[in-house]
């Protein structure tokens, strides 16, 4: 399997390098998303090792309730007269039976072969007994078993540069892998220098935003756009929708409400009430440091504006208050970078790079769910999707963006595609040996003559 990915990995930087020489590839911006599909699994055989343990007990029980059950009528049959009604329902039982062990059998098995799975904060996460390298996401389509397919796409004509799919639902620690591919094959293409990953900028939505991610994005020296989940509502651009309006707008007493007395370094809330320094710095998850300013527990507790500057059932009111300097983690410092007016343009174009990408795959290409189990066969799977992607790029832009008039390499591009063709007539014949195709390409060596024909 791993040779076939070889193979795959080897024509796609091919076309990626004539993508390059027809002009479609401009190496500036990328854009990051994934694609969360079904794959070839059962989600009803998830669960922890011990949700396993109970079915697995579970299982046997009820198998062993349907053997009593089957030699009790067994006798009974015995004492009847025989008949094809009979006969066809000692058939029936035997069935049942038979599948019920086969479902005990196999969850038994799974039991003893596999390791229960570790999630990225070293708890246990659900195996799978029919694919275990999948993992059960949500999805904007409900709950899926499947695959997390992750597609770095250059901005110019969202032509696919990278492509891989994840077992993991969670966006969190995403791009060091994709830039790490990323790299590995644009090096394959030999476009390392020429379309730098130092040089480009990256951008990803609100999932990618982590330390992991933008650690990952310092050490491949990107430009990163990776936004938290309440930008929009710090953006004065959607200070007009409702949905991405703060608490603060929505009524709530905010630390424009208060007054600050500098002589005392304390705050006086609407009520007339002070709030007194608690804390002079302190640091937060968020990477900022604070001040600490507090309401005394009595004032509150009688204020009738209480409902409008209290959140949730807290007891007394308390402001924190930003220190300045330089945030001490990678998320605050985004936080910081995307607020300004250069960072939201630059990652206003993410929509238009990599959502048409997953709309063409999804849509034109009837891309609903994976096929085949385990990690390595559906990397196959995606990897040809995005090969196909991209040379439908070509075969729609090249002549209308690539090099025109006689002698202009059109004669090199045809030879290019032609060894492009021929290749994937070849991994056409290994994949059908591989794996149980449908009939489309059951006989792949019928096209080998008309793909290699020359015009
Ligand atoms: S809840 Fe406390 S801090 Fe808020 S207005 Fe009332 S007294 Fe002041």
């Amino acid at each position: 399997m791993d040779k076939l990915q070889g193979r795959i990995e080897v024509i796609f930087s091919e076309v990626l390098l004539v993508c390059h020489e027809e002009g479609l590839l401009s190496g500036t911006h990328l854009s990051l998303d994934g694609l969360k599909l079904p794959g070839n699994a059962s989600r009803e055989w998830s669960g922890t090792f011990q949700e396993l343990r109970l079915k697995a007990a579970k299982l046997q029980r009820k198998f062993a309730e349907k053997l009593a059950e089957h030699r009790r009528q067994d006798r009974l049959d015995q004492k009847r007269a025989a008949g094809d009604d009979r006969a066809r329902e000692k058939a029936a039982r035997q069935a049942s039976l038979q599948r019920l062990r086969q479902k005990a059998e196999r969850l038994s098995a799974f039991l003893k072969e596999a390791e229960p799975k570790e999630g990225a904060r070293g708890n246990e996460v659900q195996s799978n007994v029919t694919d275990n390298e999948s993992a059960k996401m949500q999805t904007s389509h409900g709950v899926v078993q499947g695959y997390n397919a992750q597609a770095l796409v250059d901005e110019k004509h969202q032509v696919i540069v990278h492509g891989r799919p994840s077992g993991s639902g969670q966006d969190h620690r995403q791009v060091g892998p994709m830039l790490a591919g990323a790299k590995e094959m644009l090096a394959l293409s030999g476009l390392s220098e020429e379309l730098a990953l130092e040089k480009a900028k990256l951008s990803a939505d609100c999932n990618y935003h982590s330390e992991e991610n933008l650690k990952a994005c310092e050490e491949h020296g990107v430009d990163a756009y990776l936004p938290d989940n309440h930008f929009r509502q710090r953006d004065p651009r959607f200070a007009t929708q409702e949905r991405h309006k703060s608490r603060e707008k929505k009524g709530r007493f905010g630390v424009k409400d208060f007054t600050y007395d500098a002589r005392r370094d304390s705050y006086v809330c609407p009520q007339g009430q002070e709030l007194t320094c608690q804390s002079a710095s302190h640091g937060s998850g968020d990477g900022h440091r604070y001040r600490r300013y507090r309401a005394k527990g009595r004032d509150c507790a009688a204020c009738p504006l209480r409902s409008q500057c209290i959140a949730g059932g807290g007891a007394r009111k308390s402001l924190a208050i930003p220190l300045g300097g330089e945030p001490a983690t990678r998320t605050a410092r985004m936080r910081a970078k995307i607020d300004t007016a250069p960072a939201r343009a630059i990652y206003g174009r993410r929509l238009a790079i990599v959502e048409p990408v997953f709309a063409n795959l999804r849509s034109n290409k009837r891309l609903d769910r994976f096929t085949y189990r385990g990690q390595a066969k559906v990397s196959v799977q995606w990897s040809l999707y995005c090969l196909v992607h991209n040379l439908e790029k070509l075969a729609h832009l090249s002549r209308k963006y690539g090099p025109q008039g006689p002698g202009c390499g059109r004669s090199r591009l045809f030879t290019r595609l032609r060894r492009v063709l021929e290749c994937l007539s070849r991994l056409f014949a290994g994949l059908c040996d591989l794996f149980p195709a449908p009939p489309l390409f059951s006989s792949p060596r019928k096209l080998t003559p008309l793909l290699l024909t020359p015009n």
